[in-house]
């Protein structure tokens, strides 16, 4: 019998666990680690932000799901991998610690044949002073902080409904932050209700992001197909804009927040501030911070993850020039160099570059965005992972049929901007690949069919469908496996 642990119950590590239970029955174990005992649908905090949904809406009980497929699951959080196990026993185990409940603050090591981490981003907050909930601004990157960012824009909308004109900064709370997508939907929402509820002259709406130009979304920006034209998401982004009275302050990396005051740098060189009423600012994204360790308990955990805790797979990580950059430098099946029983899925593996072209200010300071990795390419790369080691557990074979290279895959983004059936909007882009690829594509960088781009009330439809679907499907509900990722 093979074990196989899964570190994080996200969009990437859930999916990996259901295929992979499903592919290898009861003659296997599989066993889930995640701190929380929710699962969530993290698209839709950004309803739950604009007290469109609940938070009940968007996330549900682990536990009776895991325990109806025959999947362990164990409420604690992974702290250091040891893949060569102890000096007694050569077998990989996980060191996890408890988090609430009567076993709190204890440890327990957890063996395993097989892992895959996928404890997706640790939201950095403490690498911007003064940023986050807990401080002085906002975000939505959890249910609860988009619950509590809900309340703080009642306050702002009251404000308003007494005539008093309200400040409302958007956009990336750090220099290297990423998901500018999530932040641009969120400010399209509040525009959204801000018109609808005949606010626009007492508020004042400003994009404040470590993009160098609008649109550049993390992904070097894209040509897409909209309406017969070809036009860069620069001028896509740039109209949504102008058409909701938005400013836009790009190339800032935010270095400091104080109560109403966001302090940052732009790319040439200055200094500067910007004062707010409500600011909801994504933060940096590391690794789980997890350690590891070899059988002598040597500390091994600058071989197995980079830096930023992000964990190592099949990439080419060796440093190159921009110009130099290519899609083949991506990995296809997330496998560790160092332990070929270890992989990770989602945003857990560490990217080889980033995809936008890396800036830096007059004064030296690295300020573009990371790149973003999307609910859709988390799912399939939890997918493939899950398939190519069930096939190792079924087949004894070490060869890795399914591969997801994110210069290879495209992805679907919905940026929604307004709920209602009838009157809600979204913005849908389609993008492949998500790694743009100038070899294969020398014109536009990715492929100008299938990179497209519409904003209207059919794309609300299928971003609300999609909240709905995605969650029958990690449910586990019947025929949960038709639904693609
Ligand atoms: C507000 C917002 C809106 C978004 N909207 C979209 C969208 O519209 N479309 C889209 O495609 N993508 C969207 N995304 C991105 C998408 O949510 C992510 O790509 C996706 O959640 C990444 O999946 P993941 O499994 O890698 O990480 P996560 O979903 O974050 O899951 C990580 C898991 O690991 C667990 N974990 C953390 N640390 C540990 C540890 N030490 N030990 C064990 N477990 C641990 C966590 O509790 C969690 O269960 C959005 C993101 C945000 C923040």
């Amino acid at each position: 019998m093979a074990k196989v642990l899964i570190l994080g119950a996200g969009i990437a590590g859930h999916t990996s666990a259901l295929i992979i239970k499903r592919r290898l029955g009861k003659n296997h174990e599989v066993e889930v680690i995640s701190p929380n005992s929710n699962y969530q649908w993290v698209p839709s905090n950004i309803w739950v932000g604009m007290g469109l949904m609940t938070t009940d809406q968007v996330k549900f009980e682990l536990f009776p799901v895991y325990e109806k497929l025959g999947i362990k699951f164990t409420q604690a959080m992974a702290v250091s991998i040891h893949p060569e196990g102890d000096r007694n026993s050569g077998k990989g185990y996980v060191t996890v610690r408890f988090v609430d409940g009567d076993l709190k603050d204890t440890e327990k090591h957890i063996e395993y044949d097989y892992l895959i981490n996928a404890t997706g981003p640790r939201l950095n907050f403490a690498a911007t002073e003064g940023l986050g909930p807990d401080k002085f601004t906002e975000s939505v990157c959890t249910f609860q902080h988009a619950s509590h960012a809900w309340e703080s824009l009642q306050k702002c909308f009251a404000k308003m409904d007494k005539g008093e004109h309200q400040r409302i900064v958007i956009g990336t709370g750090h220099p290297l932050a990423t998901c500018q997508g999530a932040a641009f939907e969120y400010s399209l929402n509040i525009a959204f209700e801000i018109k609808k509820r005949k606010l626009d002259h007492l508020a004042e709406l400003i994009w404040i992001s470590n993009e160098s130009e609008l649109g550049d979304f993390g992904m070097g920006g894209a040509f897409i197909k909209r309406g017969g034209y070809i036009t860069p998401t620069k001028i896509f982004a740039e109209s949504i804009y102008k058409e909701y009275n938005f400013r836009w302050i790009m190339g800032a990396g935010v270095s400091k927040i104080e109560d109403g005051v966001i302090y940052y740098e732009t790319l040439d060189g200055e200094y500067h501030t910007q004062e707010f009423d409500f600011a909801m600012l994504i933060p940096s994204f590391a690794g789980a911070g997890m350690k590891a360790f070899n059988k002598n308990e040597d500390d091994i955990t600058s071989e197995i993850f980079v830096a930023n805790g992000m964990m190592k797979v099949d990439a080419d990580y060796t440093p190159k020039d921009f110009t130099d950059w290519k899609a083949s430098d991506w990995p296809s099946i997330y496998q560790s160099p160092v332990y070929d029983n270890m992989y990770a899925a989602g945003i857990a593996f560490a990217v080889p570059h980033p995809i936008s072209k890396p800036m830096k200010s007059k004064n030296g300071n690295p300020i573009y965005p990371t790149p973003p990795r999307t609910g859709m390419p988390s799912g399939v790369i939890g997918r493939i992972v899950a398939e190519n080691v069930a096939d190792r557990i079924l087949t004894g074979s070490t060869q890795h049929k399914h591969k997801a290279s994110m210069a290879k895959m495209g992805a679907a983004c919905i940026i929604s901007a307004g709920y209602g059936i009838r009157h809600g909007q979204a913005a849908v882009m389609t993008v492949f690949p998500i790694v743009n690829d100038w070899e294969k594509y020398p014109k536009w960088g990715r492929d100008i069919s299938y990179t497209v781009g519409e904003i209207g009330l059919a794309g609300h439809w299928m971003k609300l469908f999609m909240h709905y679907m995605f969650l029958y499907k990690a449910k586990a509900l019947p025929f949960w496996w038709m639904i693609p990722e």
